[in-house]
């Protein structure tokens, strides 16, 4: 495979954040930023390691006022490999004339190496070559070679190779006046000569994580003994490995790295087992051949091959590589959700948000055992959902806005304004949308994979509880004789609350977003109920208490939720949306060099976003992202608006197109999904935006804090269903491909209930062919009128009418 390979060709402080976070290695458990080994966390360099799971709560006394946080806890460095010459200081990129540099991400095998050729005080010139990886093989493994030549030049070398304990939180500079500190040191050990290991304690919540690491040396493939001497603290350890080399003859250093945490199976306590595993490690060219495998594994099922445009080639397999470096087979291991900015920084302390609804869908038809374990972070967390609802006066389950260890509400009550450095109140845990979320997330697990035994155990409940939830927090308005549901947030955040409003509360009245996703999830719990197994639904039934009463108001929801349009039939976004003023884009487009985050902006001036007709980021668009055209038709059809008519999509979708700043990346999938069909120009536009906004950091510095998640699978589902126009109707797969002159060769494999196809679109055909693998079973392929039954081993071709021209 080709075209995966992210590379820089100089060293640019300003950018080693960002290339951090890109070229990050992880293997769905454990993940460690692409920091340069031999540097030590400042301004320029952060080296991070995250694993899912290991939350810790701190709070900061904030003008006397307890402010508490829950943060994704940055673990011990396991990196550090320092080098240095006859004695001297360790080699650092500011201590030397670099000569020749390289730093590369290769996406295939999720590799990290650096090249670097200096020369020192002395005139000594050396060339260094690292690589290293996150096994994808063995979930506790990592490694690091080097690879060192004195080029001109003979003498002692010495090789520092450390755990370090002392780190903290500290990679988001708006959180610094925020307690950083999250673990305390428990105890280092060695492990005969060769391991060195440390083991630490989360502060509050008491989670040990140890890492070992056995470092040798190598001339070829013939072992050095090198003289070697041991430093230890309570939280550091180090070996210094020192040699004599010699002019031209190279050295090669492994590091090989394990990792555990107390909440890991089959161990008996971290520590032990990451001696035990380091000391079994195999050498460094037999881990990476493991890791190898195992990704080429991964990359049968996953790849996405555009073969006519090498930079969204490129783009693509780096999102596909980071998507599973967070999410993969290994995280069904855990007790983890999807933490919204990776395990690659520490932006939202890695909390797990809604954006789940933008990564399940390429996972859904590819390894849907990974969206299965992910949604059962949730069903663990029902019962705090359940509590969340019930403190609130609900009924049925809440889960909160922010996720992280238990389920509680995690958001943070103030967040603070880099623009004008002040800390404002922060209200968006209103957004109860994403239980809307959450629901939708298990209906389209269930269509792709046809998964019942999950619908029974867990998925069915959570639906069901959702369902209830809204119903208790939805009211009847007998004037309107409609449901209404008051003081939430939609998912764009410009829009708290109303500009005259409780300012502390905040929330919005019957968003359109909220509402019609909840006539739909009215109307689909009753089926979710009809899909069970009767002994099932009845003991689930009896478990919850659910009554036939509540079953009725679900049918008169579904038929009766109030949803606002403005006067010429536009979906309004909320009740009143209509009132607010509008904004002079220009102005601000002229005033301000980025105008995404408005919020920020017009706070800093006075001002405030929810005064005006803007959105962060698509909302009411949702709609149209969501569901298909004739599906949102029949759903307007049922609720009796016969404002919704076949304009109202264009319409809509223009109307806020205007209107948003996709201060969210997230928007600009939604968008360019839906104007896929009716402005296939426009739509290709937003796509290469979002395809490219972490490599170039759009949003001017937020990547180096995290790769956002939803946006880089958002941008392989936008391809799969935006553009190859896959959609699951009466149980057939149906395609209705776009943008086919651009993706002309677009080849992927879709697993449609148990059964892999591949996907081929080229030479105005469509071709797609079942594969044989066990298990598989005949599934329905559609395109048009036309639908084709495929059994194992099968092969059909669509030909396709001609597509309206784009400017490709
Ligand atoms: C977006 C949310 C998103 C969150 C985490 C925010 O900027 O507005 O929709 O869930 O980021 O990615």
């Amino acid at each position: 495979m080709s075209d995966a390979t992210l590379a820089y060709d100089a060293f640019t402080p300003d950018e080693e954040g960002l290339r951090e976070a890109l070229t990050s290695t992880g293997n769905g458990y454990f993940c460690t930023r692409g920091a340069a080994e031999w540097e030590d966390a400042d301004d320029v360099h952060y080296p991070g390691t995250y694993c899912h799971g290991a939350y810790n709560r701190e709070t900061t006394i904030m003008g006397g006022r307890p402010v508490l946080n829950e943060d994704l806890v940055n673990l011990p460095n396991w990196l550090i490999l320092k080098l240095r010459i006859e004695g001297e200081d360790a080699m650092r990129l500011d201590n030397v004339d670099v000569l020749d540099y390289r730093h590369e991400y290769d996406a295939r095998i999720a590799l990290v190496s650096r090249v670097l050729r200096f020369r020192d005080r002395a005139g000594r010139v050396t060339n260094l070559h690292s690589r290293r990886f996150v096994s994808m093989a063995h979930m506790h493994q990592a490694a690091i070679e080097w690879t060192v030549t004195p080029e001109n030049w003979s003498g002692r070398l010495e090789i520092v190779s450390a755990i370090d304990g002392r780190v903290t939180n500290g990679n988001v500079a708006r959180y610094r006046d925020l307690e950083g500190r999250h673990i305390d040191p428990v105890s280092p050990r060695t492990f005969g000569p060769e391991v060195i290991a440390l083991k630490v304690k989360t502060r509050q919540s008491d989670t040990f994580v140890a890492e070992a690491a056995r470092t040798r040396m190598f001339q070829g493939d013939e072992p050095l003994t090198p003289e070697r001497s041991l430093y230890q603290m309570e939280d550091y350890i180090q070996q210094v490995l020192a040699v004599d080399v010699r002019e031209g003859e190279a050295v090669r250093v492994e590091k090989l790295v394990a990792f555990y945490t107390w909440r890991d199976r089959a161990i008996n306590e971290p520590l032990t087992n990451a001696g035990k595993s380091a000391t079994r490690y195999p050498d460094f060219p037999g881990a990476l051949a493991r890791h190898q495998a195992a990704w080429s594994e991964v990359w049968r099922e996953c790849d996405v091959q555009v073969p006519g445009d090498e930079r969204v080639q490129l783009l693509l397999r780096l999102h596909i590589s980071h998507l599973l470096q967070v999410c993969s087979r290994h995280t069904v291991e855990h007790d983890a959700g999807v933490p919204a900015r990776g395990l690659n920084g520490e932006a939202y302390r890695g909390h797990i948000f809604w954006d789940e609804l933008y990564i399940y869908p390429f996972l859904n038809f590819r390894i849907p055992g990974i969206t299965r374990g992910l949604l059962r972070y949730r069903y663990r967390r029902l019962g705090e959902a359940r509590s969340a609802a019930a403190e609130q006066g609900y009924r049925g389950a809440m889960f909160p806005w922010q996720s992280g260890s238990d389920g509680s509400e995690e958001t943070q009550v103030v967040h603070l304004n880099p623009i004008s450095g002040v800390w404002e109140p922060d209200l968006s845990h209103n957004q109860r949308h994403v239980n809307a979320a959450i629901f939708y997330n298990i209906w389209h697990y269930f269509q792709a994979t046809g998964d019942l035994e999950f619908l029974r155990e867990n998925g069915a409940e959570m639906m069901l509880e959702i369902a209830r939830f809204w119903a208790s927090i939805a009211h009847f308005n007998h004037e309107r004789e409609r449901y209404e549901i008051h003081g939430v947030m939609g998912p764009d955040e410009f829009h708290e609350k109303y500009p005259d409003g409780p300012h502390d509360q905040g929330g919005i009245n019957n968003n359109a977003y909220t509402n019609v996703m909840v006539a739909w999830i009215a109307e689909t719990a009753i089926t979710v109920l009809t899909l069970l197994p009767d002994a099932r639904r009845e003991a689930l039934r009896g478990r919850l208490g659910l009554t036939d009463d509540e079953l009725a108001t679900w049918r008169a929801m579904s038929e009766k939720m109030y949803v606002p349009f403005h006067a010429d039939g536009v979906i309004s976004q909320f009740e009143g949306y209509e009132k607010l003023k509008e904004l002079d884009w220009e102005a601000y487009r002229e005033k301000y060099p980025n105008i995404q985050r408005l919020d920020r902006i017009l706070r800093s001036e006075g001002d405030d976003p929810d005064h005006y007709k803007l959105a962060k980021q698509a909302d009411t668009v949702m709609l149209f992202f969501l569901f298909p055209e004739e599906e949102l038709a029949r759903l307007f059809a049922k609720l009796g608006y016969d404002q919704y008519g076949p304009d109202t999509a264009r319409e809509t979708i223009d109307y806020y197109d205007q209107r948003t700043s996709h201060g969210s990346t997230l928007s600009l999938i939604v968008h360019a999904a839906v104007l896929a069909g009716l402005d296939p120009d426009a739509s290709w536009e937003r796509f290469l935006v979002a395809l490219e906004s972490d490599v170039g950091d759009v949003q001017g510095g937020t990547t180096k804090e995290g790769i956002h998640m939803g946006v880089m699978s958002g941008t392989l589902d936008l391809i799969q269903r935006g553009y190859a126009g896959s959609e699951i109707r009466d149980g057939v797969l149906r395609f209705e491909p776009r943008q086919r002159e651009r993706l002309e060769g677009l080849a992927f494999w879709m697993r449609f209930q148990g059964t892999p196809i591949h996907v081929q679109l080229a030479d105005g055909e469509l071709r797609v062919e079942a594969d044989t693998e066990g298990g598989s079973r005949p599934v329905k392929v559609g395109v048009g009128e036309e639908v084709a039954e495929l059994c194992p081993g099968d092969r059909h071709t669509f030909a396709l009418s001609p597509e309206p021209a784009t400017t490709a």
